[in-house]
């Protein structure tokens, strides 16, 4: 694209909202295949909140809390504010100890407290079994169930709630009439995320990826031919949206996430995806 061209889309992408930090990346967005999208805070609000509690353990709420105060995982936050709500008190934590994509463990009240999904109990050779049936009925209701385990005796879980966007279902479809192929990647379990991936109806879905593994999905998807670009908002996108043929970071997204990304998405919608698709191609046919 000629300079001025570039300049006058990047005037306009202004006026829908969508920041460009990168001119190359109009160009790009006007040849893309596959959009891959984040789940938690990009299709979804990114405001989880603790909808289920079960287990018999009275001290499980305040064990639970205890521990994830010391975590600033988006998940932790749900579980402090919701036993906040229910005026549970906190107790100091020993040797907490955070585990990416997993969970978290330490020490509250001399009771070993160990939180996470159903891959963290196994690493811990914690026997979940008991819950097993009931985390996966929670699943299948798009709500990601954390076990807690209590001196390595699963004592039950939470379910956790995080809303989709109001308008992620129409963004994700408009997208899909445009010729793109929806992908959705998590490092949620694949029971949340298949729940999730049916209520937005995205083409495709990749679950319980870690958090240093997106990148490398991203590149999968460019071997096999595609031009691919990846929307996200959190520390964990950053490879990703940096590896992507153009990065879309969702406006009130982590600030490392907007510095890896192409494009800024003001809105804190994917319509601006669409948006910033349709003015790319219509920027460079005013060219050709
Ligand atoms: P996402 O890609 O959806 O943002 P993450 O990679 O941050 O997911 O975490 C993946 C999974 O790891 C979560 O869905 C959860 O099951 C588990 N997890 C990670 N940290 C915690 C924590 N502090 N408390 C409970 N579960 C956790
Ligand atoms: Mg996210």
């Amino acid at each position: 694209a000629t300079p001025m061209s570039v300049m006058v889309g990047v005037g306009k992408a202004a006026e829908y909202g969508i920041l460009i930090r990168n001119g190359q990346a109009l160009q790009s967005a006007s040849q893309l295949d596959i959009l891959v999208l984040d789940k938690t805070g990009t299709i979804t609000e990114g405001a989880p909140a603790v909808t289920d509690l079960i287990g018999e353990h009275p001290q499980m709420l305040q064990l639970a809390a205890s521990l994830e105060a010391a975590s600033e995982h988006p998940l932790a936050e749900a579980i402090v504010g919701f036993a906040r709500e229910q005026n549970v008190s906190l107790l100091a934590v020993e040797n907490f100890q955070a585990h990416s994509g997993r969970g978290a463990t330490g020490r509250v009240d001399g009771i070993a407290v160990t939180i996470g999904n159903r891959a963290w109990m196994s690493d811990q050779c914690i026997d979940a079994s008991a819950f097993e049936s009931q985390a996966r009925e929670l699943a299948e209701q798009a709500k990601t169930p954390v076990y807690i385990a209590l001196n390595d005796q699963v004592a039950g879980i939470l379910a956790i709630a995080d809303p989709v966007r109001a308008d992620s279902v129409a963004a994700i479809e408009r997208l899909k009439q445009m010729g793109i192929g929806v992908v959705m990647i998590t490092g949620d379990n694949p029971h949340t995320a298949a729940a999730v991936a049916r209520q937005v109806a995205v083409d495709n879905f990749i679950a319980s990826v870690m958090p240093e593994d997106k990148a490398r999905e991203i590149v999968k998807l460019q071997q096999a031919g595609n031009r691919v670009a990846m929307c996200g908002d959190g520390i964990n996108d950053a490879p990703a949206l940096a590896r992507a043929d153009v990065g879309f970071a969702i406006g009130n997204g982590t600030d490392v996430a907007i510095e890896s990304a192409d494009m800024v998405l003001i809105r804190n919608s994917l319509h601006s995806v669409a948006d910033a698709i349709e003015l790319s191609r219509a920027t460079l046919s005013n060219i050709r």
